[in-house]
């Protein structure tokens, strides 16, 4: 039966990277057999102009519907001046919780052909194929109480608070286990045990979960160890896992060993395994409409979606092929161009990529 997929190339330089993935997505269609149906809908500002609303019930109704969510990126100067609740970063912000994508997966891969474009020495970096499983909807970010209050001396103090039920560990930490088991077979579970009773119990629940996953060595880090290791020597990593706040920042910090922030894709999976695709970049305003953005993370998004959303994680494998092919041709995009290269735009690539699937 036919997958059914949503998807939202939002704003800013969201629609030029959406088309090449979606040339990939229609050449496997063509060729290789992947059965899907595409529909197409507005989030962001793209939705805010035609509805006044980032994200409508709509739209929401139709993610749900689908086996997989596919978008681009939102946001831009434009809506930035919005009552909070209207901005388009609240529509992605819907989506998630809506379809109660917990899990957040991040793979950080350096392509060998990209090793002079990372900030890091390139034997440091050369080979880095790390996974970070970042908890998405529980933690510090929505624990209550919450606020700035104003203490009884006048003076004001601000508030979160950090809480995980055992079930919240446990579902992230089996989303960790199964991917370690399909890749290298080895887990570092990154907390501040030694601080947080939080993260305390987060360390007991990911050691008792280990029984039930004998084949995955798991071991245990704290977090300000783990961000002086991703920089220090990234590759001692197979697969990461850890809370919401932690996973924002080591995630974003591991993405800058490969280079470009155009080169990223993620995903976030819930409960169905049904899941959001997206590249890690926002909407680049700065070269929206000027056709040179990077299109590989949306590409290497779908790639994504192939394998853990609908089943095909053979034609995930060929469009990654036929990325590395394409980057062995010397072909790239301004973010990851060097003089000895051949700098092309958006659209080249794209269509490089769709050709060189086979
Ligand atoms: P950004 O990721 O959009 O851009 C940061 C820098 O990286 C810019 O110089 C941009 O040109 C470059 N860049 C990003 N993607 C690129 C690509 N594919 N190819 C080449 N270069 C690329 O972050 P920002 O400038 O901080 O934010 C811009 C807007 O995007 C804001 O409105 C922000 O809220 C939004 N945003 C959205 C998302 C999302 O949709 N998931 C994520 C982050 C930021």
């Amino acid at each position: 039966m036919s997958k059914k997929i949503l998807v939202l190339p939002g704003d800013g330089i969201g629609p030029e990277i959406m088309a090449q993935a979606l040339a990939v997505l229609a050449r496997l269609q063509r060729d290789f057999g992947l059965d899907i149906e595409i529909e197409h809908a507005l989030v962001g500002g793209a939705s805010y102009e035609a509805s006044g609303r980032p994200l409508t019930d709509e739209t929401l109704q139709r993610a749900r519907a689908a086996d997989a969510v596919l978008l681009g990126a939102v946001g831009g100067p434009r809506w930035e001046s919005l009552d909070i609740s209207l901005r388009p970063e609240k529509g992605l912000l819907g989506l998630r919780a809506g379809l109660g994508l917990f899990a957040n997966l991040r793979p950080a891969v350096l392509y060998p052909q990209l090793a002079a474009a990372s900030t890091l020495k390139p034997e440091v970096v050369s080979g880095l194929d790390l996974m970070i499983v970042r908890e998405l909807t529980g933690g510090i970010y929505f624990g209550q109480p919450r606020g700035i209050r104003r203490l009884d001396n006048g003076e004001r103090q601000g508030f979160n608070t950090l809480v995980y039920s055992e079930s919240e560990i446990e579902r992230i930490g089996r989303v960790a286990f199964e991917t370690a088991r399909k890749r290298g077979k080895r887990l570092c579970s990154v907390d501040k045990a030694n601080v947080l009773e939080c993260t305390e119990l987060w360390r007991e629940v990911m050691t008792r979960l280990q029984r039930d996953y004998p084949d995955v060595a798991l071991t245990h880090m704290y977090v300000d160890n783990a961000a002086m290791q991703l920089v220090r020597a990234p590759k001692q990593f197979d697969v990461m896992v850890t809370t919401n706040m932690f996973g924002d920042i080591l995630s974003d910090c591991a993405s800058m060993l490969t280079g470009s922030i155009g080169m990223l894709p993620s995903a976030s999976l819930n409960a169905a395994g049904q899941g959001m695709y997206e590249p890690i970049h926002g909407s680049a305003p700065d070269i929206a409409g000027q056709g040179i953005a990077n299109p590989i993370g949306t590409i290497l998004s779908a790639a994504m979606m192939l394998k853990y959303s609908l089943g095909a994680p053979q034609l995930a494998e060929r469009v990654e092929r036929a990325v590395s092919a394409v980057l062995d041709q010397g072909l790239r995009t301004a973010d990851i161009h060097t003089p000895d290269t051949r700098r092309v735009g958006t659209g080249e690539m794209g269509a490089a990529i769709a050709a060189a699937l086979g």
